[in-house]
């Protein structure tokens, strides 16, 4: 059986005061209020990480994941968080190659690669991120271009490392926009995605593989999509940033 997830990706927003205090209503919300098996993922500012810690660990099915890591071990790279340093601090998760990324820092599917790579060796799980822009969904073969945003990331693993990934499927131009793909978009695309991982890793890893979709995904659009039969959960922007809205999505029928 595969998890299923429900992340919160708060970028660059939130003082510590209001981290504090999103993370233990939160925490309270999804404690009184959510039954079942899903995961949650805090995916926090690095500096919040290691304060936010010990509210987490009151909710055994809440956890902490960082935005980013760098691809190598360690070295004169000023400003930089490695992979070992949030596995030292606990965080089990680590989002990887976000669209905000590729897009305003460069990062390519190369770079990507090497970040998943030094992620998985230090115990870490991948949220690793891919998705089409809208002149690729207009014009081209979109579905291909995110399979090969698959391939040159992930297709180098074992499947064991493979089978600690989880997927999150975010269209470009959902992210932020208000624009959703519709629940036929997303199940669409994320069954091509699995179709794809059972090419290369067999049927039994594919079932087991976490697919999250993300993308201007809301308490109103939440139950639809993850209804979808390989939708599995989401990643969620801005819709994270409040804590009862962000509870009524994980709270949505899976
Ligand atoms: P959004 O962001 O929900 O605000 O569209 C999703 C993401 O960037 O992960």
């Amino acid at each position: 059986m595969r998890k299923k997830i429900v992340a919160g990706n708060w970028k660059m927003n939130k003082s510590l005061e209001e981290a504090l205090s999103l993370t233990s209503e939160v925490v309270n919300m999804v404690r009184d209020e959510v039954r079942g098996d899903v995961e949650v993922v805090l995916c926090t500012p690095y500096i919040y990480l290691p304060v936010l810690q010990k509210y987490v660990q009151e909710v055994d099915r809440i956890s902490l994941g960082a935005q980013n890591c760098h691809h190598k071990a360690s070295g004169a790279f000023t400003g930089e968080i490695s992979a070992s340093m949030l596995s030292a601090i606990e965080v089990p998760y680590v989002i990887i190659g976000h669209s905000e990324r590729r897009q305003y820092f460069g990062e390519t599917d190369a770079l990507i690669a090497q970040k998943v790579k030094i992620a998985l060796e230090n115990g870490l799980k991948p949220i690793f991120c891919c998705g089409e822009l809208l002149e690729q969904r207009q014009n081209e073969d979109f579905i291909a271009i995110v399979k090969d945003q698959i391939t040159a990331a992930l297709f180098d693993l074992s499947a064991e490392d493979f089978g600690k990934v989880v997927i999150a499927y975010e269209p470009v131009w959902a992210i932020g926009t208000g624009l959703t793909a519709s629940s036929a978009q997303a199940q669409e695309m994320h069954a091509a995605l699995r179709a794809h991982v059972a090419e290369k890793f067999g049927a039994q890893v594919a079932d087991d593989t976490t697919i999250l979709y993300g993308g201007s995904c809301n308490e109103k659009n939440a139950d639809e999509l993850f209804a979808c039969p390989d939708v599995d959960g989401g990643l969620i922007g801005g819709a994270s940033l409040k804590s009862r809205e962000f509870t009524n999505i994980i709270k949505s029928r899976m």
